[in-house]
């Protein structure tokens, strides 16, 4: 590899999200750090976000994401950065400027000058990393005390006094469980966007489920917020508006970490056999179903990502039907994470499942894009195989979800 091409690709890992973002025309909201949208590459609704304070980005369609601005340019444009041509286009992506001609004679003297840029760059970028990595761990560390503290103020939902929990799992899934992982708060304030002085704004503040994620010493590292609104059916939430662009927003929220945590539901943990898929109310509605059985733990992973981790890249493979124009305005299918575990990931790149388990059922969500939310299933069975281990994948009614299937089976 050339200097010039070291010094090109160096260049490239300085770019921060932000000003990749802009250079790639990203939609920016008009306020806040955090910015969803669907994703160039996989569509969806708000399935991509990429965070401007964390220095993040993520996609839950293709169930990837990190924190660079090369990687998020290689997903966006379906390059694939473990290749020479994939790592140099993404890296020419970012930096707005063409890939470095190869081969090109240079003077001792320009060779030695471009060594020394190269590496007082590579040293700049190290500090700089280091330094991002520190304020990171800082606000992961506080937004996961703030989140403890959302939590652990509120009472279980199966004895508060607040019965719009209760409903709310009584409208949606037929039922709740009697357990006290899901508690529930009259007064959980929404916060959206930021004022002049860069504080959060308090949008709304109402009655709302919380649940906890937790790691295998049972600690909470975030929680999972559900606002509700018993009068407002089918989905009995309420309609929260961006006040500035006038978009609806999700009136679902997590704050602190989820990532390698699972939110609990009913059951414990101990248990051999475990029920889960990604949402709350497709757990609970399929342990309403089944009476909620003494001998299983009832969970959700809280997204796709979170149950059935990173794919491997060599695993990608196109939709057999949908398709997306390219920069040329030439349909190509659509892209699609494939059943494969990526090799070599952390233990927290997917919610954890305890070695003692002998039967793992996942809850597939009939309403997702099926081709995408199958491919993802049968990852998540390849991640979490062990010997012994049965793991059957269930899956609703085509075009409907547990939750749907449980309403409309009780009238
Ligand atoms: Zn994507």
């Amino acid at each position: 590899m050339s200097e010039a091409i070291k010094l090109f690709i160096e260049d490239a890992r300085a770019v921060s999200i932000e000003e990749a973002a802009k250079i790639m025309r990203l939609t920016f909201k008009r306020t806040g750090v955090e910015h969803p949208q669907p994703c160039p590459h996989c569509f969806g609704t708000d399935t991509f976000s990429f965070n401007t304070k964390k220095e993040k980005w993520n996609c839950r369609a293709g169930g990837i994401g990190g924190n660079d601005a090369i990687g998020m340019a290689a997903h966006c444009e379906g390059l694939d950065v473990k290749s020479r041509e994939g790592l140099l286009e993404a890296c020419s992506i970012v930096l707005d400027r063409d890939i470095p001609e190869e081969g090109e004679r240079e003077s001792d003297e320009d060779r030695a000058a471009r060594k020394k840029r190269l590496e007082e760059r590579r040293l700049q970028n190290d500090c700089a990393f280091a330094e991002r990595a520190a304020s990171q761990d800082e606000f992961r560390e506080r937004e996961r005390q703030k989140a403890r503290g959302i939590y652990q103020s509120l009472t279980a939902l199966r004895t508060a006094a607040q019965m719009h929990g209760r409903f709310y799992l009584q409208y949606r899934c037929g039922g709740y469980p009697d357990a006290t992982w899901l508690r529930v708060g009259g007064d959980v304030t929404y916060w959206h966007g930021q004022d002049e002085r860069g504080s959060p704004l308090a949008l709304y503040s109402g009655l709302a489920m919380v649940a906890p994620f937790i790691m295998p010493d049972l600690a909470p590292i975030g929680c999972h917020i559900t606002w509700i609104d018993l009068d407002r059916p089918p989905k009995f939430r309420p309609q929260l508006v961006d006040p500035t662009t006038g978009e609806l927003l999700p009136t679902k929220k997590m704050r602190g970490s989820k990532k390698g945590g699972l939110i609990p539901i009913a059951g414990h943990p101990d248990c051999s056999r475990w029920v889960g898929g990604e949402g709350i109310e497709n757990g609970v509605a399929f342990g309403v179903w089944e009476g909620f059985r003494a001998d299983t733990f009832y969970f959700a992973a809280g997204d796709l990502g979170n149950l059935a981790g990173p794919a491997d890249p060599s695993s990608r493979f196109a939709h057999p039907t949908l398709k997306k124009p390219d920069a040329k305005g030439v349909a190509r299918p659509v892209m699609v994470a494939g059943p494969i575990p990526k090799r070599d990931q952390d233990a927290a790149d997917a919610m954890w499942v305890a070695d003692h388990v002998r039967e793992l059922v996942l809850l597939a969500d009939g309403d997702s894009e099926r081709v995408m939310t199958a491919a993802a299933m049968a990852r998540a069975r390849a991640r979490h195989a062990r010997p012994g281990r049965i793991i059957p994948i269930v899956w609703p009614r085509a075009g409907y979800d547990f939750s749907r299937m449980a309403v409309e089976t009780g009238e």
